[in-house]
């Protein structure tokens, strides 16, 4: 089995922070060629995504969306105050998997790898296993 690959990243206020070259890197550093690479974000108000990374528009319109899905509402209970960040993050998810081919990642070409931001600015994990 391969090594568990940990990196800590500071985040924004709120936004996607692209870990596509961390996890390519940890991909040519464990020499495997065929297999399957997952992302994971080990936080309950963070999550891990793969969408466009061309327009940069695209991440603004993934927050408004969520923004407007997920509303701060006078019925929430928990007493941090962020679980509207909570909800984000556990629809999003907290881990991706992407395929190995010939040494590469399979991502389409407008696809990044994502660390989602709910709740910050902080300094979060993100751990890739190449297996
Ligand atoms: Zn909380």
């Amino acid at each position: 089995m391969g090594k568990l690959y940990s990196f800590s990243i500071n985040t924004p206020k709120e936004g996607l922070v692209n870990v596509t070259s961390l996890a390519r890197e940890c991909l040519m550093d464990s020499g495997i060629r065929d297999g399957l690479l997952v992302a994971f974000v080990p936080h309950t108000t963070a999550a891990v995504t793969i969408n466009e990374n061309a327009d940069p528009d695209v991440q603004s319109d993934i927050l408004l969306g969520l923004a407007k899905s997920f509303p701060p509402d006078p019925g929430f209970r928990h007493a941090e105050g962020n679980s509207a960040a909570h909800l984000k993050a556990s629809v999003i998810g907290s881990s991706v998997t992407l395929l190995i081919e010939q040494g590469s990642l399979v991502l389409g070409a407008w696809q990044a790898i994502y660390l989602c931001e709910f709740d910050g600015p902080r300094t979060r994990k993100c751990y890739f296993k190449i297996i």
